[in-house]
């Protein structure tokens, strides 16, 4: 059924049918992780109907391919949809490269999360050496990897996280600051405190009162990379946002984008991401449920903060 607010293990059935052998040109897969990603929720009230499988993606290991491209045992990348046992069309499916990381690492720091902070930071942001950048949801999936890689990029970085437990691990990250906003009454003013001379890139993954927060320290030019606004999706009292006009008196520049748009560069960002993360320079915290029974849970969990790190549902390893 669809969601009201946050989403529920009441809004999902399980189910068990016969697995489908593969036709000509598809391929038998074994789900090893799935992605649980706050889009999901957007999707149960559009693209998804009540009564069809939920849309995932994640890694997965070929059973039996009738596709010449894929052979048993192999590793693949793709849309699995909550499945155990999903048939997919061979031209659905990306070979993961084991050489470059196992099939952890291709959902974690060379995943779709860490490919978005990619984009985000760099093409959107413009992330530049001595930028003081301020990242929201910075102990999550995407948060996580887009501090780091302006840290990589010898920036002044401050991170906003909920609770100890998550600023103790941006602390881990080395990042200069890190502010909880839960235990903040005065947002605006601890990230005054936090980033004292002001703020040229901001990486939104949470919109409402936090980027509201965020635009009055603005610096003069600065960039706010709209990646995400998970404080609204699941509310039905949406926050209107009053500091506006700190992009016209700061003339500064707000722009979101979607890294489904990005696909053809996906590999550029990987190449990227991999040999960073080969030297140990950029690391990324799973947080992983077993069992695919966890994963109407799970989706909850991203929009109260019970996620530490990149939430990730183990299927079958
Ligand atoms: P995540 O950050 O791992 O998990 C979501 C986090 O958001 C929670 O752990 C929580 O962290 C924080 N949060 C939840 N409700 C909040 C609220 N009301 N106010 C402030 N913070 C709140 O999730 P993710 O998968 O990495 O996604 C992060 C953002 O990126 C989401 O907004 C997502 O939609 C967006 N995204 C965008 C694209 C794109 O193409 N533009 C692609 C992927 C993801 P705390 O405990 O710190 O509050």
């Amino acid at each position: 059924m669809r969601p009201a607010g946050i989403p529920q293990p009441e809004s999902f059935v399980s189910d068990s049918i016969p697995v489908r052998p593969p036709d000509i040109d598809e391929v038998l897969l074994e789900t090893m992780y799935l992605s649980i990603d706050p889009a999901m929720r957007s999707w149960m009230s559009g693209p998804i109907a009540p009564g069809q499988v939920m849309r995932g993606g994640g890694i997965a290991r070929v059973l039996q391919s009738r596709s010449a491209l894929f052979q048993p045992g192999e590793l693949v990348q793709a849309r699995l949809g909550w499945q155990t046992y999903p048939t997919v069309p061979a031209k659905y499916l990306q070979k993961v490269d084991e050489a470059r990381g196992d099939a952890l690492a291709w959902i974690g720091p060379l995943g779709l999360s860490a490919i978005t902070a990619y984009f985000g930071m760099r093409d959107i942001g413009s992330v530049k050496p001595g930028d003081r950048v301020l990242v929201s949801a910075a102990a999550g999936g995407v948060g996580q990897i887009a501090a780091q890689i302006a840290r990589i990029e010898a920036c002044q970085v401050a991170g906003i996280a909920g609770g100890a437990e998550k600023c103790g691990w941006l602390a881990e990250l080395q990042l200069d600051a890190a502010i909880d906003y839960k235990a903040e009454n005065d947002l605006a003013a601890a990230i005054g405190r936090a980033c004292s001379d002001g703020i040229d890139l901001y990486f939104d993954n949470v919109g409402g009162p936090i980027l509201d927060a965020a635009l009055l320290h603005l610096r003069e030019g600065a960039r706010v990379v709209l990646c995400g606004r998970i404080s609204q999706v699941a509310t039905d009292q949406p926050y209107g946002i009053r500091n506006l006009g700190q992009l016209l008196t700061k003339r500064a520049r707000m722009q979101g984008f979607q890294v489904f748009r990005y696909h053809d560069r996906y590999e550029e960002a990987r190449a990227w991401l991999a040999a960073r993360h080969r030297e140990g320079r950029l690391q990324q915290r799973l947080h992983i449920l077993k069992g695919l029974g966890t994963a109407p849970t799970a989706l909850g969990m991203l929009f109260r903060g019970d996620n530490s790190g990149k939430l990730v549902v183990q299927v079958k390893v």
